[in-house]
């Protein structure tokens, strides 16, 4: 679908503006045009959801906003199979859950068969019938404990010791390696004389690198894409085949590109809402990936933040995406476009897959493994087995 945008009119614009003054971003007014306040409030709607701000209404924006009509309490949730309630009511009641200590997975706004569980679970506990749905009378329990009862982060909790009790050896472990972009999506485009450098092409050649270095190493290794695919694929659809391959971890690699060819760095992203809802296992992951690169090829930190985004969202293992820096700065692309450099961050983020796996109590320092000796490592690891 085209993008609707600032200066278009029409019945798809008032549906939008009335999805904004529903959150209260946009004033009440009858309107179809997409005017500068409405463009100012797609924007601020796209900041508060992880979404990319540009002010654009394409399709991953109109489905968060369609999702966003729900207010919690406005309709009956259940777990419905096999289409499964979505929206933004899902949400709300997910993390107010999760705040109250009850393991409803990740705020994915989707009421799947965790959430019922979490919701029977309350409702037991506060003496309800038990059919984990969220209707009037759970709605008032809701509201009458919600706010009082908070608990830690139980539900990273939970995903930190699945993860530990994965064990510390890479041998068979699953990881998911995502080239983004591909199939017509070249991503950053940036033409040098006679070439053209692709952000599609170069994460696809780093991700094959690293898929021979992670198989060496005894891991199962999974790309979500060739190098020339057919199809484009969204971050929902990359998600899902982490999550039907039973992934133990996922690596999305892209570069990035900005109009001041200034901007130069690496960044990494990890699960997490504003509001301190964050996966610790991928903010470990994340710190790991950053901190291995940055020390082993001094590009310049641009640091690690949460991201709701979809594939770090909907993935249900560690999952990562990692920014390798700007093809639009000429520093960067100078050594993006370098194979020595490429292998240089094949080599850190084998580093930190392998530091995910160490025991914290023997983590080593960053840079300092030396991940040609990966097997020695493992086989002399005390808690390999
Ligand atoms: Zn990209």
């Amino acid at each position: 679908m085209r993008s609707i945008r600032r200066g278009d009119s029409g019945p798809a614009v008032a549906e939008i503006r009335s999805i904004l003054v529903g959150l209260e971003l946009l004033s009440e007014e009858e309107s179809d045009v997409f005017d500068e306040a409405t463009d100012t409030a797609v924007r601020a709607f796209q900041q508060s959801r992880g979404i990319g701000v540009d002010g654009l209404v394409g399709d991953e924006t109109w489905g968060a906003l369609d999702a966003a009509r729900w207010r919690l309490g406005a309709r009956t949730l259940f777990h419905s199979v096999p289409n499964a309630l979505v929206g933004e009511d899902v949400r709300t009641l997910q993390e107010r859950l999760l705040e109250m200590g009850y393991d409803t997975g990740r705020a994915d706004s989707i009421y799947g068969a965790r959430t019922a569980r979490a919701v029977a679970q309350f409702q037991r506990e506060v003496g309800l019938t038990q059919d984990g749905s969220c209707g009037p009378h759970t709605m008032k329990a809701l509201r009458r404990l919600g706010r009082k009862v908070v608990g830690g982060r139980p539900q990273w909790l939970r995903e930190a010791e699945a993860f530990r009790q994965a064990g510390t050896n890479l041998m068979g472990k699953t990881i998911v390696i995502d080239p983004g972009h591909g199939g017509g999506d070249l991503g950053v485009v940036v033409p040098e004389g006679p070439l053209r450098w692709t952000e599609a092409d170069l994460v696809f050649d780093l991700a094959a690198r690293l898929e021979g270095r992670l198989a060496a190493a005894g891991m199962r290794v999974h790309l979500t894409r060739g190098p020339h695919p057919a199809q484009s694929m969204t971050g929902a659809e990359r998600a899902t085949l982490a999550n039907s391959l039973g992934a133990d971890l996922l690596i999305s690699l892209h570069l990035d590109g900005h109009e001041n060819d200034a901007a130069h760095g690496v960044a990494t992203y990890h699960y997490g809402t504003g509001n301190g809802l964050s996966s610790t296992v991928g903010e470990r992951l994340a710190n790991l990936v950053q901190r291995e690169i940055v020390v082993r090829t001094g590009t310049r930190d641009c640091r690690i933040h949460a991201k709701t985004w979809e594939l770090l969202r909907l993935t249900r293992m560690p999952a990562v995406r990692v920014d390798l820096g700007y093809l639009t700065s000429p520093t960067d692309r100078d050594r993006l476009v370098n194979p020595l450099f490429r292998e240089q961050i094949v080599e850190a983020i084998l580093a930190a897959v392998q530091r995910m796996y160490y025991p914290v109590e023997i983590d080593v320092p960053t840079g300092s493994i030396d991940v040609r000796q990966l097997r020695v490592a493992l086989a002399s690891s005390p808690r390999s087995a």
